[in-house]
This record gives structure tokens, C-alpha cells and sequence, in this order.
């Protein structure tokens, strides 16, 4: 047999991939792109997956290792996703063994078997028992099957019935024991359809002959304006054509309120794919996306890498969401990562937003992507009402002025809800000494500690180092330690004694720590009466609440002046989905919005034009200063425990860049990258590490990418500097 090695990818930070001889008697016909492997490196047993088999290596033979096991005879990544992950390792600069991981749910990455997915569960296998049946348990035990023919086993036990009680009925030839995978049941409720509004139907109809190939569109409707409804509508048609549907969402945005609306609407399994699931949960969903048995698969950020059989759809919900940008690791964007995985099988992708990123507003604009527009509320909702309220000189009761909380009684007397937007939890968000200035920093951050009452300590919320309240001034020994400012906690406390008639629920990741929390919060909430919610962004994005009339929002102003460039896109975007909580339902809705600064020509232009307007008004400046979507951009950012060291390493790094590029920038290469930095992270230091920050520009992408991968390759064989970790972020979301 002729010789020949099997090229591995690891998963390991290293951009290369590794050769190792095959198992003894085995053929290059045994090893198919996409097997999982299992090898050791140096003292490590690790999983790796095949890229090829070839008859030469660059390592000397007498150098390469044996595999030591293959797991698959036929592969579990196919060809089309292996292809997508050499995007993806290509277009971010990362390591593919790494890329490779993100494809397979954590089971199958430990070498689990996929029929791991398979439950337990007992058939029904006759109408009646031949003779009758022996004690209560084993009948209430048969009363089950009669109901449903099909239990798993697991749902069987919690109610309370004994393997031997199974054992028996299945001795008696009435049921019979089956490994399957479990599908999730399609539910259909019947569900009342609305007739499309004539806005939703020509979105439809200038959909619809889109359905066959890919187009990337932009559904830019205002929140309420009935765009899930379009998406409904289009997944009909191809789940009516015998094709798979992908919903992504945000990850706050997996409501039961979302699934439950799908499932009341399709009679076909629905699989879902979300932080809340646990290894075998998650196994089962992309095992039942994967086989093609769910038709529909909703899931969160990770859930765009789950291959289908037979994708005829991509649906990107609140496409401008922070959370689909993976923010460690792969610092990848599901939302462009979808983008390609639809170009490359063909089939078309709908992004979704009130409040449209500048880039996906851009690229329809320019007229890349297919732009329709939702302008106005569906059914009877109108839009709210929504007012600047100037808080400057203005005497303030628990940070509220007084016509703000005279709306708030008017509110609740006519039996409404209220939700008052604060994006800070914990009940200050600083803790000093009014005798001698000191504040509560934390000792790993440029930071100062949050005071939290419930329970009372003090806590980093970006390190979350915690310890607890000094009594007395640990500079001073003064008595007079305080919080100043205001957090949901404190707000909470002060709106429960101002309106003691109503119940005033919290609703910060402190208080809702699990998804069931969130059901029963919701559940509260939609059985109405006057309340008001006192919450962070937790609390603004995509939920109906049908009663709430009033949003009151609390500090607008933090975000005008960030030093980011995308700082005023980013709060009008949260300003405009937390706006579209109020008038949900027929009840119109009022906005009032506190400010010091009610004269900031942005937020009016926000308030009286809206987002759109407001992002064009952003999109001239961002033009103006070639900043993206007018640029391609990329960020090395470094850390380090020595400051210095951090800071060396992006200068060395951006001296190699300049040189590189005089050397490689001909005639042929007309746009240059720009160079800014290093600078220090807004945040220099955190969690006990120095951070500083490279940026890079290029009016062309390819440039871009060019030299990042040079860039990758120099910081690679770069030893000097081995304490320093550094990342490569290309088309980052905050410069933060
Ligand atoms: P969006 O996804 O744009 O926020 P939804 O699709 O959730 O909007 O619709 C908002 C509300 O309006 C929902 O309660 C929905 O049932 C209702 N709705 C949607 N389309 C219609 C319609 N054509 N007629 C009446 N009500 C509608
Ligand atoms: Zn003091
Ligand atoms: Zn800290």
C-alpha cells in the first residue's frame, strides 16, 4: 500500500493544520473531510477533524505520529460547511481547528456518538390488554398509552412509574422499548391568522419571487409593524416547497412568546437552539436540524452554524443586535457569517430591524440588498408619543421631575403598566466619603464598585470582584460613606414608597438570573393590572407587553457622548426599542425621555424624524470621515498584567505593518490602510491587565485583509513579547 498521511485540523489557537499517519491497514479511501479523529499532541489526547489524506508531508516521516482512533465512518461536517469554515477561518484570521469547533455541539466535539441524542421511549403495541391489567399503577400506567401512544422514558419515571412496571406491560406485548430521537412535537393551536395590512403584503409579494436564489433584503419596520407576521408567511412557502427555514434571534429575544408563535403556527417539529439547554438539549437540536427531521430551526448567535439539509431560508431577526457578534474566541458576526452560508447555498436571507445597523442600512441604500419598509404599526396600535423632557436646573424626587411622574400616576390610575428604562443595576454606582472624597474602586479595574443593597456588598461588573460594605471610611474613618447615583435597586425602593398602591418589579440580570425567572416575570406582567417595571435593557428589546402605556427613560444621556464612534447608533437604537414597549395594544403610548441635554440636535432629530433619519443624518458624518460602512476595519487589541509590554507589542506590531505595506503598496494598491494607535482601552486596565488598542482602516477590503494576514503570521513568529495576549478583531463592533 503506497504511503500516505491524513492533514488534521486541531483545535488550537496555531493557524496550521497537522499531518499524522493513518490507522494501521487502512486506505486514503477510509479518510473523508469531515471524520473526526482522535490523536495525541505532545502529552495531550486531542479531537480533531479531517481536512485530506495526501501522499507527502512536510514533517519527515520518521517525525510523524499515528492517529489513534477514527471515530466516523462517514463524516459529520459535510462539504458545503467545511467550505464555510474555511471562510470564516480565512476572513478572520483564525486558527480553522478553532473555526471547526464552533460547527459541532460540545458532545460531539468529546467524542460522543450522535445516536447520544437517541431517548429512550415505549410504543404502544396493542388496542386492549389480553387479560385485564393488575393493580392500580400498571393501569394508570396503560391509561397514559391510551392517551398518547408514544412516552420517553424520562417523563415516564417523573411520574412516578418503575422500569419493572414497564417491564411488565412490555412482557404483556402492550408496549415495546425503542432508542429514537426524540423530534419536538409540532404543536398547532389553530391560531388566528391576520390578514396582512396592505404595507406587510407588498413586502410579501416583493419577497416572494425572491424565495429561489439568494438576495439578502433589509426589512426595516418600525417595532410592531408586524414583521415576524412577514416572516410567517414566508416560511410557509418554503417549508410548503419541502425546504428548511434558520430564525435567528438575539439571545434575550428567545421569548416563549417567539417559539410559542411559530409553534402555533407550523404543524411541523421545530427544533430550537439556545443558551438554555443543556449538552444532550443541544445535541438533539442540531442532530434533528442536521437530519433534516425539524423544519424549522430557531436558535441564538451559534445556531447560524448548524448545517441543514435542506436550507430554503435564513430569517435574521433585530439584525443590528450586539449579541450576534461573538465577542472572544472567533470574533465572528452570525449576522455576516449568515450572509455567506445563504450567498454560498443559494437561498435568501431577511434581515430584520426597527433600528437597522448603519452597515445593513448602508447596503440597502446602495442597493445591494433589498430594502422594504414597515412605516407603521400593525392592527390598531399606533405609534407612541415620545418628548424630550429637560431636566437641567429642574428639582428632581428620586431622580424623576414632576411631570414625569405626574404621567406616571395618570398611568397607573387608568390601570396601565409603566416601564422605566434605567441600563444600570445595583442600587449606586459609586460609593464614596463625603468627608474626604475617597471612592470604592475595584483593585483589578480602572473602575469604581457598584453598591448593591440586595444583598449588601460591592461588586466590579466587569471583573466581578465582590467584597463587602466598609462601615466607616477606610481613608478617613469618617462616618459619612454613601452611595451616589442612581441604579434599578435604589429606583425600585424609591418608587415603592412614591406609589404604594402598585407593585414595583425589578427586572436587571440580578433579579431574573434563569429563563424560568423571565417565564414567570412574563406571565405576571401579561396578567395585568398597574405595575411599574424597573429595568435594564434586559427589559427593552423585542417583548410585547400589552398593557404597558408608559416608558419613562432614565438616563438617555449616557450615550451621547461616548467615545465610540458607533456610541449615538447604538442609544438610538436602545432608545427606539425600549420607545416600542409602550402602546403595544390598542391604548396609545407615551415615551418621555429625561435629559440634561434637550437640546442635542441628534436626539431631536431622533424624536421628531426617527431612526431613519437619524441614520442618515450619521451615515454623512461617517462618510465624511471615512469611518465604516465607508471603510473596512479591523482592531489588534493586546493586554498584558505590564503595562509597557502591552504597549510594545501593537508598536512593534504597527511599525512591522508600515513596513510591510511600503514593500508590498505598488502601483496596483491605491488604497492604503491607515494606522491609528496604539492608544489605551477606554478601560486601560481590567481584571488585572493593561489593554491598548491598534486600528486599522482601508477603503478596500482586500487590502485589509492582506495585511492582517501578514500581520497574524509577524505576531505569530513574534517571541520577544510571550506574556502579552493579543486578538484580532476584524469588522469590530466598539472600540471600547
Ligand atoms: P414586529 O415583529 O414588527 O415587532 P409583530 O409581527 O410582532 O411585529 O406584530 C406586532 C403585533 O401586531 C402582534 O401582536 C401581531 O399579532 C399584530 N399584527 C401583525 N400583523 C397584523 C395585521 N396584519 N393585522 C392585525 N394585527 C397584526
Ligand atoms: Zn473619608
Ligand atoms: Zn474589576
Amino acid at each position: 500500500m503506497s504511503f500516505f498521511v491524513v492533514e488534521i485540523a486541531l483545535p488550537l489557537p496555531l493557524r496550521r493544520t497537522f499531518d499524522y499517519l493513518p490507522l494501521p491497514g487502512e486506505t486514503p479511501d477510509h479518510y473523508q473531510p469531515g471524520q473526526r479523529v482522535r490523536v495525541e499532541f505532545g502529552r495531550q489526547l486531542l479531537l480533531g477533524i479531517v481536512l485530506s489524506s495526501r501522499n507527502q508531508s512536510d514533517v519527515p516521516t520518521n517525525k510523524l505520529k499515528p492517529l489513534l482512533a477514527r471515530l466516523d465512518d462517514t463524516p459529520l461536517i459535510d462539504e458545503h460547511s467545511l467550505a464555510l469554515c474555511r471562510w470564516l477561518a480565512d476572513y478572520y484570521h483564525h486558527s480553522m481547528g478553532e473555526v471547526l469547533e464552533h460547527m459541532l455541539p460540545t458532545m460531539l466535539r468529546r467524542g460522543c456518538e450522535l445516536s447520544e441524542a437517541d431517548e429512550r421511549v415505549w410504543l404502544k403495541q396493542a388496542d386492549e390488554p389480553a387479560k385485564p391489567l393488575r393493580g392500580s399503577k400498571q393501569q394508570a400506567l396503560w391509561q397514559l398509552f391510551q392517551q398518547s401512544p408514544q412516552w420517553p422514558h424520562s417523563e415516564l419515571t417523573t411520574q412516578g412509574f418503575s422500569l419493572a412496571q414497564l417491564r411488565s406491560l412490555a412482557d404483556a406485548g402492550l408496549i415495546e422499548e425503542r432508542q429514537q430521537l426524540p423530534l419536538p412535537p409540532a404543536i398547532q393551536e389553530n391560531q388566528r391568522f391576520h390578514s396582512l395590512n396592505p404595507q406587510q403584503q407588498s413586502a410579501l409579494k416583493a419577497l416572494e419571487p425572491e424565495l429561489h436564489h439568494f438576495r439578502a433584503c433589509l426589512l426595516e419596520g418600525v417595532t410592531g409593524s408586524g414583521k415576524t407576521e412577514v416572516y410567517l408567511r414566508l416560511i410557509e412557502q418554503v417549508l410548503a416547497a419541502g425546504k428548511q427555514a434558520l430564525v435567528l434571534v438575539p439571545e434575550i429575544g428567545l421569548t416563549p412568546q417567539t417559539v410559542r408563535r411559530f409553534q402555533a403556527r407550523f404543524n411541523v417539529p421545530i427544533a430550537m437552539l439556545h443558551s438554555g439547554l443543556n449538552d444532550r438539549e443541544r445535541l438533539q437540536g442540531w442532530r434533528q436540524a442536521s437530519e433534516g427531521g425539524a423544519r424549522i430551526l430557531i436558535g441564538t448567535r451559534s445556531a447560524v452554524f448548524t448545517p441543514m439539509p435542506d436550507l430554503g431560508l435564513i430569517i435574521l431577526d433585530e439584525e443590528h443586535d450586539a449579541s450576534f457578534k461573538q465577542q472572544d474566541g472567533l470574533r465572528y458576526s452570525a449576522r455576516d457569517f449568515a450572509l455567506v452560508r445563504a450567498h454560498k447555498a443559494g437561498v435568501p436571507i431577511v434581515l430584520g430591524s426597527a433600528t437597522p445597523s448603519l452597515e445593513t442600512l448602508h447596503n440597502a441604500l446602495s442597493g445591494k440588498y433589498l430594502h422594504l419598509k414597515l412605516s407603521q404599526r400593525a392592527g390598531d396600535a399606533k405609534a407612541p408619543s415620545m418628548k424630550l423632557h429637560s431636566i437641567l436646573h429642574q428639582p428632581l424626587t428620586a431622580g424623576f421631575a414632576q411631570p414625569v411622574l405626574n404621567a406616571m400616576h395618570k398611568h397607573i390610575s387608568d390601570g396601565k403598566q409603566v416601564l422605566v428604562f434605567i441600563n444600570r443595576r445595583g442600587f449606586a454606582p459609586l460609593l464614596a466619603c463625603r468627608d474626604c472624597g475617597w471612592m470604592a474602586e475595584c483593585r483589578r479595574c480602572d473602575a469604581r464598585l457598584t453598591l448593591h443593597q440586595y444583598p449588601p456588598h460591592l461588586h466590579c461588573h466587569h471583573c466581578d470582584f465582590q467584597q463587602g460594605i466598609p462601615a466607616v471610611c477606610p481613608q478617613c474613618g469618617g462616618q459619612h460613606v454613601e452611595g451616589i447615583g442612581q441604579g434599578t435597586e435604589k429606583i425600585q425602593d424609591q418608587l415603592a414608597v412614591l406609589f404604594p398602591q402598585v407593585p414595583v418589579r425589578r427586572v436587571d440580570r440580578d433579579t431574573i438570573r434563569s429563563k424560568q425567572a423571565f417565564d414567570n416575570l412574563f406571565d405576571d406582567i401579561h396578567s395585568g393590572g398597574p405595575c411599574i417595571l424597573v429595568g435594564t435593557q434586559m427589559l427593552a428589546k423585542g417583548h410585547h407587553f400589552p398593557d404597558v402605556t408608559l416608558v419613562v427613560v432614565l438616563d438617555a444621556d449616557a450615550g451621547l457622548f461616548s467615545a465610540d464612534f458607533r456610541g449615538m447608533e447604538h442609544s438610538a437604537q436602545l432608545i427606539c426599542q425600549v420607545a416600542g414597549r409602550a402602546g403595544r395594544e390598542e391604548a396609545p403610548g407615551e415615551v418621555w425621555i429625561q435629559t440634561l441635554y434637550a437640546d442635542h440636535p441628534l436626539l431631536n432629530l431622533l424624536l421628531d424624524s426617527g431612526y431613519h433619519a437619524l441614520a442618515l443624518s450619521l451615515l454623512q458624518e461617517r462618510q465624511q470621515q471615512q469611518l465604516p460602512p465607508y471603510s473596512h476595519m479591523a482592531l489588534l487589541r493586546s493586554e498584558c498584567e505590564d503595562r509597557t509590554q502591552a504597549q510594545q507589542l501593537l508598536q512593534q506590531a504597527r511599525a512591522f505593518v508600515q513596513q510591510w505595506l511600503q514593500t508590498h503598496s505598488g502601483a496596483s494598491w491605491q488604497a492604503p490602510v491607515t494606522l491609528l494607535g496604539p492608544f489605551p482601552a477606554i478601560m486601560e486596565r481590567r481584571n488585572g491587565r493593561f489593554r491598548f488598542q491598534l486600528q486599522f482602516y482601508a477603503a478596500e477590503r482586500s487590502v485589509l485583509h492582506r495585511t492582517a494576514a501578514a500581520l497574524v503570521h509577524f505576531l505569530e513568529q513574534h517571541k520577544g513579547l510571550s506574556k502579552v495576549r493579543w486578538n484580532l478583531d476584524i469588522d469590530p463592533i466598539d472600540t471600547l
